[in-house]
């Protein structure tokens, strides 16, 4: 059997509107995914015990059960039984380059990395949809975590709609260490503020949903005109969490003032992201909010937008 390493890219969201509650308790969501450069490697390898076994060195990414990786392995194990018995457990290590709890979807892309790994190690022959059915057992953002480039998500963010790829632009990404925002809180505390204005009714959902579809961020990304892109970017969650995070509000003003294209904190934050049109733009905001902003706290990375979901690493071969 081969081992196989995998690329697993961070996203963003470009867009993220809450429009109601769902029978399941989750949220139902429009939203615009898009998988960036920035991303973790996973080793795949198989194991001589029935044991998953995780190996990660970043001290807030936890080795156990709770992993979103261990939990996708296990997923594989109980749904293929018997290549589960004949082919032993799997060996799973993660080099983390995708800050943690920043809204990134980091655990997301790491479980969905884990499911294309094993479809290959165990020579399944799993189509993509098929993957991605799998998928959304785990978590909402994972199916899109397989297919990667920009899409429209919809229902809890496991219904995607492929757009044409954006890989034009160049982003600047910046998270305090010390701080992290729980996605449970951000959702919770939005249903508190705002829950009397969601859309209850089937039809009414559904019309909202349809209408993301020819809205006028979405024109521009068929466009690929960056400038409007940049104008159009918007996050419900920011309502809940900016005022929460002082620090977060005046990290998104300090790259306004940049002349950026545009800038925004990505689902439930605390990570912030600007929009430029090149690298040598992308590089120069970041020095100017480091002048503005010295807390050691804060890092920066500065990465470009991808239209690759998971794939095999091949730097290594
Ligand atoms: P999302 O936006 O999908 O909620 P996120 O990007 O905000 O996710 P993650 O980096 O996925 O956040 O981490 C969220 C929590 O999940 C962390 O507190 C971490 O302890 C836990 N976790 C479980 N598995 C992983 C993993 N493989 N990588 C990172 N965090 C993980």
């Amino acid at each position: 059997m081969h081992s196989y390493s995998l690329v697993a890219p961070a996203k963003i969201n470009l867009y993220l509107e809450i429009i109601g509650d769902r029978p399941d308790g989750f949220h139902e969501l429009v939203m615009i995914l898009q998988s960036i450069e920035l991303a973790d490697r996973i080793d795949i390898k198989p194991s001589d015990t029935q044991d998953i076994y995780i190996y990660c060195t970043h001290p807030q990414v936890p080795t156990d059960e709770s992993n979103l990786a261990y939990r996708a392995a296990k997923l594989m194990c109980d749904t293929f039984p018997d290549l589960y018995a004949n082919y032993g457990g799997v060996n799973i290590k993660i080099k983390k380059n995708i800050p943690v709890a920043a809204g990134l979807a980091g655990g997301s892309s790491n479980a969905a990395a884990v499911l294309v790994g094993i479809n290959l190690m165990w020579e399944l022959g799993l189509t993509q949809p098929e993957l991605q059915d799998l998928a959304a057992k785990l978590g909402s953002d994972i199916p899109f975590c397989i297919s990667g480039g920009t899409a429209i998500a919809t229902g809890r963010g496991e219904k995607l709609d492929a757009l044409k790829d954006l890989d034009n632009m160049w982003l600047i990404l910046a998270k305090y260490d010390n701080t992290s925002v729980s996605t449970p809180w951000a959702y919770k505390t939005y249903r508190q503020k705002y829950g009397q204005s969601y859309i209850s009714d089937r039809a009414g959902i559904k019309s909202r949903t349809a209408e993301l579809h020819s809205s006028p961020i979405v024109s521009s990304i068929a466009q690929k005109n960056i400038e409007e892109i940049g104008k159009l970017l918007s996050n419900d969650l920011e309502k809940v969490v900016l005022p929460e995070y002082p620090q977060v509000a005046e990290l998104k003003s300090a790259f306004a003032k940049q002349n950026v294209l545009g800038t925004m904190m990505s689902g439930s934050g605390p990570t912030v992201f600007a929009l430029c049109e090149s690298e040598s733009k992308a590089i120069a905001v970041k020095q100017q909010v480091r002048n503005q902003i010295t807390d050691p706290q804060l890092n920066f990375w500065v990465t470009r937008l991808s239209s690759n979901g998971i794939q095999i690493d091949d730097s290594t071969s």
